[in-house]
């Protein structure tokens, strides 16, 4: 299988190119197609198995679409002036979350490459060192494909003008196992069901290096049944 089999647009298969992938990498290989369908996944995977691109460019292809008709009425985040034009809100039609902020900073990198001429936009916000006013700043620019660690992320969700959850369509939970050995259970569940009272059906995607009962309950409780194990 080579990523033209995969069905992607143009677009998405040169910005796949441009990311110089000339193969799908074997957990790309099975999610590619899954999320096509409209899967939820849960994928058992390393760092460096390819798993981010292996949500990352089918979601991001899923979602091209709708791209130009949602940017059309928010500012130009290039020449948006803060606090001179009018305010925006971030609602991000992927949300994407990880344990750490390189883990984060890491994802946006790679959701930039395949954002490239699709007119999604991403943005990545986090704890710790990241400036509150920043990242606030940059969420009122709009924001289709949000990367973000629990605990900040749980802080914008408390402010509606700035964040709202009535698009979504997917969420990734990244490093699952690491995310609840840190102890962010609350944070997740509060995440999982942030976005499910207005529009429903979003797709749900769990990754994780390791498979412990606490990762299991979450898939569980927030993933939907049917299951398709691709070999
Ligand atoms: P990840 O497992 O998502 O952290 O990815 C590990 C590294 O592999 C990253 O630097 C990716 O850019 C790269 N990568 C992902 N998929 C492919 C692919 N199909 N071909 C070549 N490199 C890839």
């Amino acid at each position: 299988a080579t990523f033209k089999d995969a069905g992607l647009h143009p677009v998405m298969l040169k910005n796949v190119e441009l990311a110089g992938y000339e193969l799908p990498t074997p957990i790309q290989r099975y999610c590619l197609p899954a999320i096509h369908l409209g899967y939820d996944v849960i994928g058992i995977a390393q760092t460096g198995s390819g798993k981010t691109a292996a949500y990352l460019i089918p979601i991001l292809n899923k979602l091209m679409g709708k791209a130009k008709k949602l940017a059309a009425w928010r500012p130009n985040p290039a020449t948006y002036k803060p606090g001179i034009d009018p305010p925006c809100r971030a609602e991000p039609l992927v949300v994407i979350i990880a344990p750490t902020r390189e883990l984060a900073v890491q994802i946006f990198n790679e959701a930039r490459k395949f954002c490239y001429r699709t007119m999604l936009r991403p943005c990545v916000v986090y704890g710790g060192t990241g400036s509150y006013k920043d990242q606030e700043a940059q969420l009122q620019k709009g924001c289709d494909v949000l990367i973000a660690t629990p605990g900040r992320l749980v802080r914008f969700m408390e402010e509606p003008r700035t964040l709202t959850f009535r698009r979504v369509r997917y969420m990734v939970i990244d490093e699952a196992d690491e995310m609840l050995d840190q102890d962010w259970k609350d944070e997740l569940d509060k995440i999982m069901t942030g976005g499910e009272q207005e529009e429903g059906n979003i797709n749900y995607m769990l990754f994780s290096a390791t498979f412990p009962k606490a990762a299991r309950e979450l898939a569980k409780t927030h993933l939907a049944e049917t299951h398709v194990r691709l070999r």
